[in-house]
C-alpha cells in the first residue's frame, strides 16, 4: 500500500473486492477487545492466523491492516498514530518479515519465536508477520510450532502464503486460514482512482494486469512498465520469420536478466559488506576459520535469488502473451471481451488469419514454456522454442 494513510480511508479500505476477509478479521478484533460485551464473539479471535491468496491479492496488506487494527484503539481507523506506524512498519510491537531470500530458516525463526514471548510494550498486542511463510525451512517450523502452540497472551502471528498447501502441514493446522480472491477490475481501478490516478488510466491498468493489484498500481504511474508490456504485446505480430523468433526470444531472456541484475545487485552488495562485517573481515586481519564457508553460503543464496528474479520476469512475458492469445482466441468464438482492448486491431489481424485450433496450440506453447522454466531449462532454449511454436 502507498504511504500509509490517506484522508478519511480507514486500514481496511485498502483491501478492497475481499469483504468476507475483512469481516472475519474486524470480527477477530472486536471479539478480542469485547472484554465482558456478551454480544461480541471472543471465540473469533485466535492465535495463529493464515492469510492466502493469489499473487497480487494483497495477502500482505491484509496482515498490516489485521496488525493495525489491533493495535488502534479504534480498530484500525487508518488515521491515528497506531495506524500510521503499522503501516508504514514502524510500530515497536509489530514485527514484518518480508525476505527477497528463498528459505526463513530455523535462527530467523527462533529470533521470531524469542520476540514473539515479549509483552507488547506501547500497543495492545505484540504482532508477528511472516510475509512468505511458504519459505520457512521445515527445521524453522519445527521452532515455529511451538511457540504457535503455546503463545504469549498478548501476541499474535499472522502468516501469509499463495496458497495454504504452500506451508508445511504441521504449521498450517494450527493456523485459522483466510482467503483472499482475485479482486474485481472496478474494485482495483477504484482503489488507484482513490490514489490519485485518473479515472481512464486507473481502468485500463485494471483491466491489463487482470486482478493483480501492484502491477495494476506500477502500469498506472512507471511509464516503463506500461513500455515493457507494449514491447512484449508486439512480439506476435512480428514472428513472421525464423529470424525475429530467434531475435526476440533473446531479447526476453536479455531484457529479464537486465532486469533482475538492476533489482538484485544493491541487495547483494550490501549483504556481503554485512557479512564481511559480522566476519570481522576489514582485509587487514586473515580471513577467520569458516568465514570462507559462510561467504560462499551467501553467495549461493544470491546466485539463487537472481535465478528467482529471471524466472519471476520471464513469467511476466509469458502471463502477458498469455493474455494476447487468449483474445484471439475470445475473437476467434465470437466474444467481445478483450482484456487488451489496445491491441484489438493486430489481435483481430491474427484471430482472422488463423483457427481456434491454432490459438490453443499456441497457449499450450506458453503453458510448455512456463513448465520448462520452472524445471531449469535454459531460458534462451525455452523462449527459442516457444516463438518458432507461435510463428508455426
Ligand atoms: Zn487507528
Amino acid at each position: 500500500m502507498p504511504g500509509g494513510s490517506l484522508a478519511g480511508m480507514s486500514v481496511w479500505d485498502f483491501l478492497i473486492g475481499q469483504a468476507p476477509v475483512v469481516a472475519a478479521l474486524t470480527r477477530a478484533i472486536q471479539g478480542a477487545t469485547s472484554a465482558g460485551d456478551q454480544r461480541l464473539d471472543k471465540y473469533a479471535m485466535t492465535h495463529a492466523w493464515l492469510i492466502t491468496g493469489p499473487p497480487g491479492s494483497g495477502r500482505s496488506v491484509a496482515a498490516r491492516a489485521f496488525a493495525a487494527g489491533l493495535e488502534c484503539a479504534a480498530g484500525g481507523c487508518g488515521q491515528c498514530k497506531a495506524c500510521a506506524t503499522t503501516l508504514a512498519g514502524t510500530h515497536p510491537d509489530v514485527t514484518v518479515v518480508r525476505t527477497e531470500r528463498l528459505s526463513i530458516g530455523v535462527d530467523e525463526v527462533r529470533d521470531l519465536v524469542r520476540r514473539s514471548a515479549m509483552s507488547p510494550t506501547i500497543g495492545s498486542w505484540q504482532v508477528i508477520i511472516i510475509e512468505d511463510a511458504d519459505r520457512v525451512t521445515e527445521r524453522g517450523a519445527d521452532a515455529l510450532l511451538k511457540a504457535i502452540e503455546e503463545p504469549a497472551a498478548k501476541t499474535i502471528w499472522v502468516l501469509c502464503a499463495p496458497t495454504a498447501d504452500d506451508v508445511i502441514m504441521t504449521v498450517r493446522s494450527r493456523c485459522r486460514a483466510v482467503n483472499l480472491v482475485t479482486p474485481a477490475t472496478a474494485a482495483i481501478a477504484a482503489l488507484l482512482v482513490n490514489e490519485g490516478i485518473d479515472q481512464a488510466s486507473a481502468d485500463f491498468a485494471a483491466r491489463v494486469c487482470q486482478g493483480h493489484i501492484g502491477r495494476a498500481r506500477l502500469h498506472a504511474t512507471n511509464p516503463e512498465v506500461a513500455t515493457h508490456r507494449r514491447a512484449i504485446l508486439d512480439i506476435p505480430a512480428k514472428l513472421v520469420a525464423l529470424g525475429p523468433c530467434l531475435e526476440l526470444a533473446s531479447w526476453a531472456v536479455t531484457t529479464a536478466k537486465a532486469e533482475a541484475e538492476a533489482a538484485t545487485a544493491q541487495l547483494d552488495a550490501e549483504e556481503s559488506q554485512q557479512l564481511n562485517f559480522a566476519l570481522g573481515l576489514s582485509g587487514t586481519k586473515g580471513t577467520p576459520r569458516g568465514a570462507a564457508g559462510q561467504l560462499k553460503d551467501l553467495e549461493e543464496q544470491q546466485a539463487l535469488r537472481a535465478k528467482r528474479f529471471v524466472r519471476d520476469r520471464l513469467d511476466t512475458v509469458l502471463l502477458e502473451l498469455t493474455s494476447y492469445y487468449r483474445d484471439v482466441l475470445v475473437t476467434q468464438t465470437g466474444a467481445a471481451d478483450l482484456t487488451n482492448t489496445d491491441y484489438a486491431t493486430p489481435i483481430a489481424q491474427i484471430a482472422a488469419a488463423t483457427t481456434p485450433e491454432a490459438t490453443l496450440r499456441c497457449l499450450d506453447a506458453i503453458a510448455d514454456c512456463r513448465q520448462a522454466i520452472m524445471t531449469n531449462v535454459a531460458p534462451l532454449l525455452a523462449f527459442e522454442a516457444l516463438m518458432v511454436s507461435l510463428w508455426g
